[in-house]
């Protein structure tokens, strides 16, 4: 998709390239991205292997950066050991953030109390490093809010991505001084609450995500998910704000640029 005769230049915020669902064609859908105006991609780790893979990823295309953590869903499986290693690999250049991290009692794959030391350890690390959050959080509004409360320092920044919650959520979050990105849900017809919620959230503190290969938008809904489908989150948002889509990549981009430092 773009805008006439001119390509949209957007950023996603939040891919997981590394997984095994691009191992068939990852390099081709790499270079077709790029060729699709996506200016930037920040390739987000979910395990400590997965993290090492997104700065792989990160040192061998210029227009990737990579974020580095373990997932609440596996914070059982990180020992100590494990935790160092993670700390270490997120002073690598190209390294811009820390996450996903938070907690999802959704799944609840890992034990509550494993999640919420893990996302605390993260916290910390975020801080002493000078490094935004990028946090996951499901089924677990309360409890990410007070652990942030708890565990956060003045300069601390991040964004809530894939956001869910109602409207009061959004409100505490953006007074944290954090960022909320969605994903393809709010292209879903039946996520009209969804973009009620967005409606709220002023634009300068909007990211672009797609979450790929998660959370297709409507058009290739249950398929792969790719980067340059974010231009599907941009053109709802445009509709949401009555912004035109231009300004929707200007606004994100920059908000992206200023959050990441990239
Ligand atoms: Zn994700």
């Amino acid at each position: 998709m773009a805008t006439k005769n001119q390509k949209l230049r957007v950023i996603d915020t939040h891919a997981h390239l590394d997984f095994p669902q691009y191992n068939q064609d990852r390099e081709e859908l790499i270079k077709r991205t790029q060729q699709e105006g996506i200016d930037y991609i920040i390739n987000v780790g979910t395990t400590l292997a997965g993290s090492r893979r997104s700065i792989e990823l990160a040192k061998k295309y210029d227009f990737i950066y990579a974020s580095v953590a373990i997932h609440p869903h596996y914070a059982e499986e990180i020992d100590d050991q494990g935790l160092k290693d993670l700390e270490e690999i997120a002073s690598s250049p190209k390294v811009v953030a820390i996450g996903e991290t938070g907690l999802d009692f959704y799944k609840n794959l890992s034990s509550p109390q494993a999640q919420e030391k893990l996302f605390r350890w993260s916290i910390r690390c975020a801080q002493k490093l000078s490094l935004p959050l990028i946090i996951h959080s499901r089924d677990a509004a309360e409890d990410t809010l007070r652990i942030l409360q708890e565990e956060k320092g003045e300069k601390l920044r991040g964004v809530l991505h894939c956001y869910s919650y109602p409207w009061p959520i959004a409100e505490k979050i953006l007074q944290m001084g954090f960022y909320i990105s969605v994903a393809g849900q709010v292209t879903f017809p039946k996520s009209q609450t969804l973009r009620d919620v967005v409606k709220g959230i002023p634009p300068e503190r909007m990211l672009l995500e797609t979450d790929c290969p998660f959370l297709a938008p409507q058009e290739f809904r249950g398929k792969r998910n790719e980067p340059a489908y974010v231009k599907y989150i941009a053109r709802e948002l445009s509709n949401i704000y009555g912004l035109s889509i231009k300004d929707i990549a200007l606004i994100t981009s920059q908000n992206a640029k200023k959050l990441f430092k990239i």
